[in-house]
């Protein structure tokens, strides 16, 4: 059987005891995006299962062996370097090849950066439309258009250095005075949500040098 096994977003004790049991006694191979995180992570709760390597560049390749493995008996977990496997990460080939094989899957619940943000945000959560990363290219302006129009909140994630263009974007799409959150390094000893305006998040922003991991929120049409 595969588990699904969210980790932490920043904070290392933001995972689950059922978490910490299934790697470090029910599978016998934890796939990981990055081992290096993965390893880290294991050492601070001291779990000596072999880890192996699964990530965006070898997922193709490698979902046919480890199904073979898991329909001969195999239990195995897959982790990503921070959240649940599958939102923005590998995951969804690995479980529909599963699924299909009739190998056993279970997802445990777990971290992911979304929720933190939309929930803390103050920006209305009962409907939501989950974004993701925008293209960067070709059909970013389609995607933008299509957000703009949704009558519901929207989440994006976005990295750093493209958070001024992004916000830029949103605000010429959705005007100045849409209601927007960033929300920046959460769960960890930075973290800043900040909720207002998109013109005036973008004149924030724009004045200082921003890092870290971020998710926006934005709400809808009608709101
Ligand atoms: N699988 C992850 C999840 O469940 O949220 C998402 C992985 S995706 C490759 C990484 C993106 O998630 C970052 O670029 C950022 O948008 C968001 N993210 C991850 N950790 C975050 C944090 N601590 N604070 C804010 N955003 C975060």
């Amino acid at each position: 059987m595969l588990y699904i096994v969210p980790t932490p977003i920043g904070n290392l004790e933001d995972i689950t005891l059922r978490a910490l049991r299934v790697l470090r006694e029910e599978v016998s191979v934890i796939l990981a995006e990055d081992t290096r995180t993965t390893r880290h992570l294991l050492e601070r709760y001291d779990i000596r299962t072999p880890l192996r390597a699964f990530h965006a560049h070898n997922e193709h390749a490698a979902v046919d062996k480890i199904v073979a493995e898991l329909a001969a008996g195999a239990t195995m977990a897959l982790v990503s370097d921070a959240g649940t496997p599958g939102i923005s990460d590998p995951g969804f080939l690995l479980v529909r090849a599963c699924r299909q094989a009739g190998v056993r899957v279970e997802c445990l619940p777990g971290p992911t950066a979304f929720v933190p943000a939309l929930v803390a945000s103050g920006v209305p959560c009962d409907r939501f439309h989950f974004e993701g990363f925008l293209p960067h290219k070709k059909g970013r302006q389609t995607r933008l258009r299509y957000l703009a129009a949704l009558p519901h909140t929207f989440v994006l994630y976005e990295s750093p250095h493209r958070l001024l263009r992004c916000l830029t974007e949103l605000t010429e799409v959705c005007g100045p005075g849409r209601m927007a959150c960033v929300a920046r390094e959460l769960t960890k000893v930075f973290e800043e949500v900040r909720t207002a305006p998109l013109g005036e998040l973008l004149a924030a922003f724009s004045q200082r040098e921003v890092k870290g991991e971020m998710v926006i929120v934005v709400a809808g049409r009608e709101e």
